[in-house]
């Protein structure tokens, strides 16, 4: 692993600034989260560049402006409890470790799950819990969340998550069929119901149900 230099990690924030990326504790995590350790083999070096990159098992680690833009929309606060829906690298899980008191995130693929815990171990970030399991049923034993992000596209809100979510808790996640326009939306848990934004187009993965086969 070769040091990240000053020059590239500027470039790394300016980006982010550029895309809307202005909550100082969401620039400050992902200051502190190296991206080239969650990004292996030919696409490395591509780590800091504002774009989507393969992973294993046909999936992407995000665009890390999108990265930003969800945990800026999280609203996290030092006392939550938050649940990630795609592991996937485990990129987005070690930025909210450094927000949110304690981090389950979950994946359908066994290996994801294996290599991100090994990140985490070697990162020191001891309050991510990396669990195989179909996140669209969410994570029953530690319910309720106070903020859960979803990155992998559904068409809708999964129920069990809605149900998951905490009274005043937030959960954001893109919506919309994978090959076409997909939208980020935020939704606020109230006391009578649900109250839904829209925020930017995106493009994820979509969410699959079931667990998936590690290739
Ligand atoms: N947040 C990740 C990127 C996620 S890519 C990162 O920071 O790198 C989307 C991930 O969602 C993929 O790893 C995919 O396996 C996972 N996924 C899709 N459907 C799922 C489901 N039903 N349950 C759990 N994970 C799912």
């Amino acid at each position: 692993m070769t040091e990240l230099s000053a020059e590239t990690k500027m470039q790394f924030l300016f980006a982010l600034r550029s895309k809307g990326v202005t909550d100082t504790r969401v620039l400050e995590a992902m200051e502190a989260i190296d991206r080239g350790r969650f990004v292996r083999g030919l696409f490395a070096e591509r780590a800091y560049e504002d774009m989507p990159l393969p992973i294993a098992c046909g999936q992407t680690i995000s665009q890390p402006s999108v990265v930003g833009l969800m945990t800026q929309a999280l609203e996290i606060t030092p006392r939550d409890k938050v649940l990630e829906v795609g592991t996937g690298s485990g990129y987005q899980a070690a930025i909210l470790s450094r927000l949110a008191r304690r981090v389950y995130t979950v994946d359908r693929y066994r290996r994801l799950v294996r290599e991100a815990r090994e990140l985490f171990e070697t990162l020191g970030l001891v309050n991510i819990t990396a669990i195989l399991a179909d996140g669209s049923f969410g994570l029953p034993d530690q319910a309720p969340f106070d903020r859960i992000l979803v990155t992998a596209a559904a068409e809708d809100p999964p129920g069990p998550l809605l149900a998951q979510l905490r009274i005043g808790g937030i959960m954001v996640l893109p919506v919309g069929q994978s090959d076409t326009v997909q939208r980020l939306i935020r939704v606020r848990r109230t006391e009578d119901g649900f109250d839904y934004d829209e925020l930017n187009p995106v493009r994820f993965v979509p969410l699959v149900e079931g667990l998936g086969k590690d290739g």
